[in-house]
């Protein structure tokens, strides 16, 4: 059998691997094999492809492939080094903006492939197909905007950068800048311009195209740009995987193109923003700028701890609401603690997971899983909502946008139509956070105003382990 034929079984069994551990990533009991399963499938694919594929394209190994190897094995060794690093060290707080960096990675790796090939495309005698212009510019195109925009989200979400910085007329000059991306793309194709400087105008544009798709999406909408830029980097990585014919590639690019678009699709559901006004501009449109206050105002009723742990104590069904501050408190553990205790003591105690909960889709899910939280215990947001009147005590650890009423009652809301976690509708709701500042949206919640919540300040894992104590004790 020749090398190629050993390089496409390899190739097969790299796509069946991906294929069965994405499958597995869908459970927090087989994340983690389906994880490393994926990576042995990577692992195959590289080494296939650098030793076999170089085998069957040059029977010696000359010193300037030799050379091209320890190349590529010290970009390996360091990428891997970097990778392990980081993803040991990251912070859980800090993983959303991790996930924007990698996923800007990507769509970089895909777009300096299509500009090394542009610039072997005057090259060899016959001359370049349209079909090849169109591969190497999409590549070229979308990763870059994915690279631009998710460094942008990146910087948004660790507050180097504003939430929304919006230009005068940000639509229009949005629309125009990617009709001109598109039309320099045809333009270059049609005319068969091998050129180094179209290339690099293209390049241009579409990182600017990707800074100014991003940057003025602010308040709740950054969950859906964050999906559609991971929709980007796969789609990019797919046109790689034409380019060479890989069928690794190819597939590796499908499947992350379409969990990103799948993801992309809930989480516009979870945000109610049609598909449209993200991709043609309109998105973000009445968004505000963080910091900026809404009309609620009034007065708010604070609870002690040890009066929470006796409410509580007294009822029978608790729902926890997690949000980004149990994220930033690092309370998944003692909210385990707290749901086994109350257990203990007779209470039913369910998790309200929103789906744009937290700074990353999934966000909550990967938190509560990493305390080892029963998966049956977390409830998605259309099956929970009906269980709140029949709810004695919510408790809202460090969420806030997601039970904004304002997304039902306040036309003029930036949040008004997204879905929310009717917590309004329990007997008892309580919210515990530091202060009264907003959420990630800048707006005001009046949800705390209402005559049934009751604010329980302080930082959530402190509270959390003193209220776990009192129940403890009770
Ligand atoms: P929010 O950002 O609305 O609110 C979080 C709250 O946590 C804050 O009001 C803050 O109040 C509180 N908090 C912070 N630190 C602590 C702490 N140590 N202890 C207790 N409370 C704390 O979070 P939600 O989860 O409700 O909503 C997520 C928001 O983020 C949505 O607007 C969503 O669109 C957006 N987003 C989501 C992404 C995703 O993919 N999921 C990506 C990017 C943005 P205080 O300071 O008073 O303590």
């Amino acid at each position: 059998m020749s090398s190629d034929n050993y390089l496409n079984i390899i190739y097969l069994i790299a796509s069946v691997l991906f294929v069965i551990g994405l499958k597995m990533l869908s459970g927090p009991e087989t994340a983690r094999r389906g994880n490393l399963l994926a990576a042995a499938g990577m692992l195959m694919a590289i080494l296939g492809t650098i030793f076999l594929f170089h085998d069957k394209t040059h029977a010696d190994f000359s010193s300037i492939e030799t050379i091209k190897i320890a190349l590529i094995a010290a970009g390996i060794g360091v990428g891997t080094g970097i990778g392990a690093f980081t993803a040991r060290t990251v912070k859980m707080t800090k993983m959303p903006e991790l996930v924007s960096l990698f996923n800007g990675m990507g769509g970089a790796c895909a777009a300096l492939i299509s500009m090394m090939e542009f610039t072997h495309l005057h090259e060899g005698s016959v001359p370049p197909t349209a079909r090849k212009f169109v591969v190497i510019l999409a590549g070229l195109i979308i990763g870059s905007v994915s690279f631009a925009g998710s460094i942008i989200a990146f910087m948004k979400l660790n507050g180097t950068l504003g939430k929304s910085i919006r230009l005068p007329k940000y639509n229009l000059i949005n629309n125009i800048v990617m009709l001109l991306i598109i039309g320099s793309a045809v333009y270059i194709t049609a005319q068969s311009e091998t050129n180094s400087i179209y290339m690099y105008c293209l390049l241009a544009g579409a990182l600017a195209y990707g800074v100014l798709f991003v940057i003025p999406i602010g308040g709740a909408d950054m969950p859906v740009v964050i999906s559609l830029l991971n929709s980007f980097t796969g789609v990019a990585a797919a046109f790689g995987g034409f380019l060479y014919h890989n069928q690794v590639m190819l597939t590796g690019g499908i499947l992350v193109g379409s969990a990103g678009t799948i993801l992309t699709i809930a989480m516009c559901k979870a945000m109610n923003r049609p598909l449209t006004n993200v991709i043609f501009g309109a998105f973000g449109e009445g968004t505000v700028a963080a910091g900026a206050v809404g009309k609620s105002g009034g007065a708010v009723k604070d609870i002690s701890v040890s009066d929470v742990a006796t409410l509580m104590n007294y009822s029978k069904k608790v729902i926890i609401v997690p949000g980004y501050g149990l994220a930033v408190a690092q309370a998944q553990h003692v909210i385990h603690e707290l749901e086994e205790v109350l257990e203990a003591h007779g209470v039913e105690v369910k998790y309200a997971i929103h789906p744009v909960a937290g700074r990353m889709p999934g966000h909550m899910n990967v938190l509560l899983a990493e305390s080892n939280v029963d998966y049956n215990k977390l409830a998605e947001m259309e099956e929970v909502n009906p269980e709140f009147p029949t709810t004695d005590v919510v408790l809202v650890v460090g969420a806030n946008d997601v039970v904004n009423p304002a997304a039902h009652n306040d036309p003029s809301s930036p949040i008004y139509g997204m879905p929310i976690l009717d917590v309004e509708n329990a007997a008892h709701i309580i919210i515990n956070k530091r202060s009264m500042n907003a959420g990630y949206a800048g707006i005001d919640n009046e949800l705390f105003y209402n005559p049934k919540t009751s604010m329980l300040f302080g930082d959530a894992k402190k509270v959390l382990t003193e209220l776990v104590k009192e129940l403890k004790e009770m």
